[in-house]
């Protein structure tokens, strides 16, 4: 599946969600099979990856979760992501607790 890495935007008010998962870096991991990143998915940011962050594009349905650090999941401003990052949709009763 390619997903264009240009303009996200941080989707505001996810901080009191979860998920069957226990967390959003859990739910990432579960629905990936992949290791978590050592640094934060937004292009150009080299610090760690702490939190699975929910953002938005206007060219893309629904909600995803990335990898990314404190600072990055606190940006108003659209940002790209660094290339071959794994998307996870949000969408619990499509993935997690279906
Ligand atoms: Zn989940
Ligand atoms: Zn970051």
């Amino acid at each position: 599946m390619t997903i264009t890495a240009e303009n996200w935007k941080n989707k505001v008010g996810t901080s009191s969600r979860n998920c069957n998962c226990g967390s959003w870096k859990q739910h990432w991991i579960n629905i990936t099979s992949d290791q978590w990143p050592n640094s934060c998915s937004i292009r150009g940011c080299k610090n760690s990856a702490t939190l699975g962050a929910h953002i938005i594009n206007t060219n893309v349905t629904g909600e995803r979760i990335v990898p990314a650090c404190d600072s990055c999941n606190q940006l108003e401003n659209e940002f790209n992501l660094k290339g071959e990052i794994t998307l996870v949709s949000a969408n619990k009763a499509k993935t997690c607790e279906q």
